[in-house]
């Protein structure tokens, strides 16, 4: 009758605070008592009320006393001692109450007055609640009722808060966080198995429904595509949320690549219909991302890089397994733009010239500036090693305007000293073409270091120059108004169609190195160089022979009506004194044999 009236109010007081289990509490290894059948410590001296207090309480608990005089090892959720048991145990309930930190173990202690007035203090750090003698036993069954409630509070409150932190707050899945945990310990297990182990990771890109629906109609696509994804794959495969537009599933240790690749292509199917946000219909597309244990990457977390990299080249028609290299080519790129942005910063960006010499009498009538990266430790960097970073982030801008203005600077010195270089061919990027200002700033820093335009040559590969057209174009053709002369370089490399080329404001074609390699010998490459000649004539523009490394070929392009050659044969690229070294030395040569 008691216990049954006891059993109520403890219902009652649960109910209110009581977070509710099922799928989300099963998430958790958390243990909450149940508001009766708790587990209660009784370390009461045989001698005091012992017997009485565990029979009031085994009417709802279940309890638990020291065997052969040790501290039982089982975990309890209260502690009843008197103040004999206090004596004896206070070490161990501190233990005990200090691995439960920050959740509260509550430790009730039976007193007598005489007890209390003398010894309260020696028990504060350890007591919660005290029952004096004689023992009330309504009293005393509604003390432990009420610290058990704080108790179930308590843990109820720790297993809240490892929800929060292991799951997402919208889709209510695992998180990022409890995700590691468990790739974790799958690759523990798939080491001691010696079986392999793959990770996927599913990007469905949802930025357009941000901008389209806003953030709580992204938020609501997300939690779409999270359902979906769940039915699509079943209960037998969890799935985590990674971030805002990723998931991510650990396959289980051992599934073959075949059994992987069904489950992704479930994922798949998520594109097959679209999904509906706020009355519209969204089409989206997964992108899948495979990584493996160990052949890919030996712990949780690279792992799961591996799996995003490979991402990075998936593609609509499948998912993408992880390439090393790959991987190895992003690093690269994002370290090679960070040191970018420093040598920017700090000037470490030298220009060097190559001589160009009409073939005919081998009279130099130009340099090509050609820019060179010096790293703080003195190592040069040539330039194929980083333009495709510097065009991919634009950072080619930066460079080129100083390239151009540093070669303007060299023009003016040179022409001001006669050193005898008159003209300066330069480097353009298409991405350079495309900045509103481009044609602005040639004619600015041209005005600035005051020389002609004649004086200037600006490059562009076949490729970037059919890249061009609108606006970028006319930017193009003032400049070829006011007399600056435009080439396009690597000719015959690119898939240039001869209509368009007549379009383009160019001046001169320069036949790419690669068709100048062994001209003399290779039957194909002296064929293709004839016909570029005479296309070069037939549109009235100069030619150039780029990369003339031996005798042999520079005789043979002459031969051929090529006006200018640039290569190893007459010099390399140099910095500025020992281009002006070459050129005395030239100029003595020239005197001796004159
Ligand atoms: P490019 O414009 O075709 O430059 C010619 C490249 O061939 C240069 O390489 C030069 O050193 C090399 N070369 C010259 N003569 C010979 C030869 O006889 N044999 C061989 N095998 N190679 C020869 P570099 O300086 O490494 O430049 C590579 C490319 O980087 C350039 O190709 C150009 O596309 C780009 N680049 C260089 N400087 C700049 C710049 O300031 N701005 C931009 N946008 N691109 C630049
Ligand atoms: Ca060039
Ligand atoms: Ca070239």
């Amino acid at each position: 009758m008691y216990a049954e009236k006891l059993k109520q109010i403890a219902q009652i007081a649960w109910r209110g605070s009581a977070y509710e289990a099922g799928s989300r509490a099963d998430e958790t290894d958390e243990h909450v008592p149940e508001a009766t059948g708790g587990r209660i410590l009784l370390l009461v001296e045989p001698g005091g009320n012992r017997e009485q207090l565990a029979g009031h309480l085994r009417e709802l608990h279940q309890v638990l006393l020291p065997h052969d005089g040790h501290f039982p090892s089982e975990p309890f959720d209260l502690a009843i001692v008197d103040a004999a048991g206090f004596r004896r145990w206070h070490r161990q309930l501190i233990d005990a109450k200090l691995r439960e930190e920050p959740t509260f173990l509550p430790v009730i202690l039976i007193a007598s007055r005489r007890d209390l007035r003398r010894r309260l203090r020696l028990f504060w750090d350890t007591i919660d609640e005290f029952v004096l003698t004689p023992i009330d036993r309504g009293e005393f069954m509604e003390r432990v009722a009420m610290l058990f409630r704080a108790r179930h509070l308590a843990l109820t409150q720790r297993s809240r808060l490892a929800f929060v932190v292991n799951h997402d707050r919208l889709s209510g899945l695992p998180n990022l966080n409890l995700f590691m945990d468990r790739l974790t310990s799958a690759i523990l297990d798939a080491t001691v198995l010696n079986k392999p182990l793959y990770v996927t990771v599913v990007h469905v890109p949802l930025a357009h429904v941000l901008t389209s629906l806003g953030h709580q109609g992204f938020d609501r696509a997300a939690a779409f595509c999270a359902k979906r994804m769940r039915e699509l794959l079943g209960p037998d495969v969890p799935l985590a949320q990674l971030g805002a537009e990723k998931w991510g599933l650990i396959h289980p240790v051992g599934l073959p690549m075949d059994g992987v690749l069904e489950v992704c292509g479930r994922i798949r199917r998520l594109a097959e219909e679209p999904i509906k946000v706020d009355g519209e219909s969204i089409r989206v597309s997964p992108r899948v991302g495979i990584g493996g244990y160990p052949q890919d990457a030996s712990d949780a977390s690279d792992v799961l890089d591996c799996a995003i990299s490979a991402l990075a080249g998936a593609v609509d028609a499948g998912p993408m397994f992880y390439s090393k290299s790959d991987q190895d080519k992003a690093l690269r790129f994002i370290r090679t733009e960070s040191r970018l942005h420093e040598a920017l910063e700090h000037n470490q960006f030298e220009l060097w010239y190559q001589p160009q010499l009409r073939l005919g009498d081998r009279k130099l009538v130009a340099v090509e500036a050609l820019v060179r990266w010096r790293l703080p430790g003195g190592q040069l960097v040539p330039p194929l090693d980083f333009m495709e970073v510097a065009e991919a982030t634009g950072l080619i801008c930066d460079i080129d305007r100083w390239v151009l203005a540093e070669a303007c600077a060299a023009v003016h010195r040179w022409r001001e000293q006669g050193v005898g270089v008159d003209r300066i061919a330069v480097n353009v990027s298409a991405e350079d073409v495309r900045a509103d200002d481009f044609a602005d700033v040639v004619e600015d820093t041209l005005d600035r270091f005051r020389i002609p335009s004649t004086a200037l040559e600006l490059e562009l590969t076949e490729t970037a120059l059919f890249e061009i057209s609108g606006k970028s174009l006319d930017k193009l053709n003032r400049l070829r108004q006011r007399g600056i002369d435009i080439a396009v370089d690597d000719f015959g490399t690119g898939y240039s169609s001869l209509s368009y080329l007549h379009q383009l404001p160019v001046t001169s074609l320069k036949i790419d190195k690669a068709f100048v390699k062994d001209v003399d010998t290779n039957d194909t490459n002296a064929a293709i160089i004839r016909t570029i000649i005479l296309l070069a004539r037939n549109f009235g523009l100069d030619t150039v022979a780029e990369g003339i490394e031996t005798e042999a070929e520079a005789q043979y392009v002459t031969s051929l009506d090529v006006a200018v050659g640039q290569g190893y044969l007459y010099a390399k690229p140099m910095p500025e004194v020992d281009l002006r070294r070459w050129l005395r030395e030239r100029r003595v040569a020239a005197g001796a044999v004159g």
